[in-house]
């Protein structure tokens, strides 16, 4: 589903990517860890061209990413993305949020994108706020829907850039399960976090990032059991 190859990236004289390879395979949960300033952010956001790169390359879905003559917003349609900050748009209601892409980029009439809108909310667990605005909800409601949000164009990929570290403690969790039941019905994921609980529930490979590298690409099992490098070793050490 997601091939990046042998991708590397420069700011100016820093190489913030060196010689990156990994896959995502349909229906696969791949989660992406690694100290602050490794490039995690970085290589999730290549995959849909929101970072250009220099050198290697990636495919989703067979469609080469920087190839040309790829339709750029049509690949992203199809590519989900929910960040850090929930970004949804604030003078928006909740329908509003969840109908405007599916109408502009999808064209679908109202009446069909407000019946996906809804049922999405209703999955996510937010059908009482269709009508309220970004401001009036939690920060946890807020990135469940930006959840809806994502899943009401039909993406055959989502990607995750940390969609739990900017909420309180206790919003947490409500974030992580509608993330793993997105998982368990089989949605192919790229998630940046460093919330272990979730990546050992339904994590399929962990990649483990360090100073631009992949330094590990390894199954669930083990990456926790027996993490190879001394790298992962001491990440883990200190964040479990
Ligand atoms: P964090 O865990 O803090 O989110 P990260 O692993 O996501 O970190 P990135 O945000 O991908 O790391 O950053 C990788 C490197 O690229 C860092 O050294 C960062 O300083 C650098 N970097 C990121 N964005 C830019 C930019 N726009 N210009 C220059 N350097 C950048
Ligand atoms: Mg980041």
């Amino acid at each position: 589903m997601i091939s990046i190859d042998s991708i590397s990236k420069w700011y100016g004289p820093v190489q913030v990517l060196k010689d990156c390879t990994t896959q995502v395979t349909k229906g696969e949960v791949v989660v992406v860890c690694g100290p602050s300033g490794s490039g995690k952010s970085t290589l999730i956001k290549t995959v849909n061209a929101l970072e250009p790169i220099q050198k290697g390359s990636i495919t989703v879905d067979g469609i080469g990413v920087q190839a040309k003559g790829t339709n750029l917003p049509k690949l992203r349609s199809r590519v989900g993305m929910v960040f850090q900050h929930f970004e949804l748009f604030p003078h928006l209601s909740i329908t509003d949020n969840l109908t405007l892409g599916q109408r502009k980029v999808l064209g679908r009439s109202n009446e069909d994108a407000r019946t996906r809108g809804l049922k999405l909310l209703d999955r996510v667990g937010l059908s009482a706020h269709a009508h309220k605005y970004p401001g009036q909800l939690s920060g946890g409601q807020q990135q469940r829907v930006a959840i809806a949000r994502a899943l009401s164009m039909d993406p055959i990929v989502m990607l995750f850039d940390e969609p739990t570290s900017a909420l309180d403690p206790e919003m947490v969790g409500e974030v992580l399960d509608v993330m793993v039941n997105l998982a368990r019905e089989g949605m192919t994921m790229m998630v940046v976090t460093h919330e272990m609980g979730f990546a050992r529930k339904v994590a399929n490979r962990v990649v483990f990032m360090d100073r631009g590298e992949i330094v590990e690409d390894a199954t669930k099992d083990d990456f926790f059991d027996k993490p190879r490098s001394d790298r992962a070793q001491t990440f883990l050490s200190k964040i479990l």
